[in-house]
């Protein structure tokens, strides 16, 4: 059924996710008015997901409204920010109100999770396009970046990389364990932003970031922000039963290195802090995988377990390059 503009943002996103009392005037007049609390610094993050680009069409909207909202709170993860705001701008073919019903309940659910208020927003029509924007809180001084990882560090990660990549496989390629096929579909489609494991490792960890893109890449952004290099052990990485499976028979590492979607923490931690590193994460409710070090040669380079550095044309940058 249609909706109007007016109707749409009064029955969906006037009163979504948490209500919290630093919002001053939220959605309804031409800004939001919110109260920043004294001394503290703002981190602010925007993600658009394109139909086609970043989701299929016919994705099921409850799950695009929790993914849009995900990979923004990934970014305020990676940061150690504690996540506050959002703002919505949607670009709708139709006004659909089962659609809109769905996507706003996805949204809404995760942004009570985390105590997040959407204060605002815009609404226009075209094809479909979702943008979000966040913002968090930090200490001063306290934010974690990309720029202040050390030869010597180690590198750590959440979790485990290359579901979302292995999702996105044909089926024919039969990888999926038939059991694990729902798991990598929930994995791609309703990423867990690793909120929790990121507050715990400010104070702790001299970079961070968080895997969107996939590890090569991001962890190379962190490597070239710092001046630094990476050297990473393949046999370390940590891997679900089907991407195991997949990297054993094929021989090819792309998943869990370069397809991306993961939204896993990447970080550098200085070696005596190892062990309260390992135990605020898990206190956090996330695994924890030491996958390498920090180094002064420049770039990023993967060992195999013989000790032998990957072939650079094995790690999959051939779905990248141009036809
Ligand atoms: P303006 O014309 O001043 O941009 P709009 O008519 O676009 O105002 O929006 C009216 C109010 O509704 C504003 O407070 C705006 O922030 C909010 N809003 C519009 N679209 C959305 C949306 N998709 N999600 C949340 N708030 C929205
Ligand atoms: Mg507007």
């Amino acid at each position: 059924m249609a909706v109007t503009e007016f109707e749409l943002i009064s029955r969906f996103f006037s009163r979504l996710g948490a209500k919290r009392e630093d919002v001053i005037l939220g959605v309804g007049d031409d800004c939001a008015l919110l109260r920043v609390p004294a001394g503290m610094e703002l981190a602010v993050s925007v993600d658009t997901l394109v139909e086609g680009v970043h989701f299929a069409p016919h994705t099921d909207p409850e799950s695009l409204g929790h993914k849009a909202l995900a990979v923004n709170l990934s970014d305020l993860a990676a940061m150690g920010a504690v996540p506050a705001w959002a703002t919505l701008a949607l670009t709708l073919p139709d006004s659909d109100s089962v659609w809109l019903e769905a996507f706003s309940r996805g949204f809404s659910a995760l942004a009570k999770r985390y105590r997040v208020q959407l204060i605002g927003g815009d609404t226009t029509r075209g094809p479909l396009n979702i943008t979000v924007q966040v913002h968090g809180l930090l200490a001063p001084g306290s934010a974690l970046r990309r720029d202040g990882a050390r030869p010597g560090d180690l590198i750590g990660v959440t979790g485990a990389l290359g579901d979302a990549g292995l999702a996105l496989r044909p089926l024919q390629d039969s990888y999926h364990l038939a059991d694990a096929c729902n798991e990598l579909q929930r994995r791609l489609e309703w990423p867990a932003p690793r909120v929790e494991a990121g507050q715990a490792l400010v104070g702790i960890a001299r970079s961070a970031i968080d895997i969107s893109d996939g590890l090569l890449a991001d962890l190379g952004h962190v490597a070239e922000a710092s001046g630094v290099g990476a050297r990473l052990q393949l046999a370390r990485l940590p891997l679900s039963p089907g991407v195991a499976r997949y990297v054993k028979e094929t021989g090819d590492w792309s998943l869990p290195l370069a397809a991306g979607d993961d939204y896993e923490l990447c970080f550098s931690v200085a070696p005596e802090r190892r062990s309260e590193a390992e135990a605020r994460v898990l206190r956090a409710g996330c695994e924890l995988t030491w996958i390498g070090v920090i180094d002064e040669e420049p770039g990023v380079r993967c060992f195999t377990a013989d000790g032998d550095l990957l072939n650079p044309l094995a790690r999959g940058y051939e779905h990248f390059r141009p036809a």
